[in-house]
């Protein structure tokens, strides 16, 4: 029987290296670990700690799985310092992931800040292996850098997909960049979907997620088809210790992604 809160092994099979502060960290779990996309797992380092980390692999690959993290403090430093062949532990997956049945028919808008990309790809991955589940991809993604822009050898067979559009920003102009430059915010202006029928999914950090959903609905949206990431520390995983509350509401279960509408009137809910 699953235990939750026993970590089984995983072995780190690859390390692939992102950005300068973010790697994929490729996993072979001892047992295979099904998640829905958007559903998170927790990391355990013997001797140094957990994390929360959402998979950036397919759900359809459950023998083997890729996280994509930044590297933010203890646990994720320790984890960036780990080589191929290295055992740690996993435990999940938890929450609710994203809301498939419902972007079914629709179009379908993805909002990116930095390392939130990560578990966008693994909703991307299922969109392009179910076509037509989505009427229309258009994802919107956005770092500081040029260099910090996360899984850039992918992006031309993301964009030669059908039904899909890419666009990527960075926030201030750097020499060489042919793109857009500006908060990932300005490219959610003139948008070319009908917003209101469409659905947005957005992760990234806070501060994003607050301009992003006011904006979306500036444009049209509906406040209840706006998905945001709520990726607050959490622990437990399962409701329980209570770490990653807002309001009436646990995170880790009854998210991590909710709507807009869920979320905007619960007090500090978005810092
Ligand atoms: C459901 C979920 C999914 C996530 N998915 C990913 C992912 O795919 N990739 C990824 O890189 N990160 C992800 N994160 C964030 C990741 O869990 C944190 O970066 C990690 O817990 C930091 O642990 P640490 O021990 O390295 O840092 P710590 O030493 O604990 O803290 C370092 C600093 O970061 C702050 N911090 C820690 N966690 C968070 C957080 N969740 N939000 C804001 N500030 C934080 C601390 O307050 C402190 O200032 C996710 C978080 C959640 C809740």
């Amino acid at each position: 029987m699953r235990n939750d809160l026993a970590p089984g092994p995983a072995r780190l099979e690859e390390v692939i290296v992102e950005t300068p502060t973010i790697k994929t960290f490729v996993l072979r779990p001892a047992e295979p670990l099904p998640f829905r996309a958007g559903q998170f797992v927790q990391l355990y380092l013997p001797g140094v700690g957990e994390a929360p980390f959402t998979p950036s692999s397919s759900p359809s690959e459950p023998e083997r799985l890729e996280v994509t993290v930044l590297a933010a403090g203890r646990v994720t430093a320790a984890l960036h310092e780990l080589e191929p062949g290295a055992v740690i532990g996993v435990r999940g997956p938890f929450g609710r992931g994203y809301p498939l049945a419902k972007l079914a028919g629709h179009e379908v808008v993805v909002v990116g800040g930095g390392v939130g990309l990560a578990p966008l790809r693994s909703l991307l991955y299922t969109l392009f292996e179910r076509p037509g589940l989505a009427r229309r991809v258009s994802i919107k993604y956005g770092a500081r850098e040029p260099h910090e822009l996360c899984f850039q050898r992918q992006y031309a067979s993301w964009a030669a997909q059908e039904a899909v559009d890419f666009t990527p920003t960075i926030d201030r102009p750097a020499a060489g960049w042919p793109g857009r430059v500006g908060l990932v915010t300005t490219l959610l202006d003139g948008l070319d979907v009908d917003v209101s029928e469409a659905y947005a999914v957005c992760c990234g950090p806070e501060i994003m997620l607050r301009f992003v959903a006011r904006k979306l609905v500036d444009v049209g949206f509906r406040p209840e088809r706006v998905y945001l990431s709520m990726n607050r520390n959490m622990t437990c995983g399962m409701g329980i210790c209570g770490r990653c509350n807002v309001g009436s509401l646990y995170l880790c279960k009854d998210g991590p992604d909710l709507s807009y509408a869920e979320v905007r009137d619960i007090p500090y809910a978005l810092g």
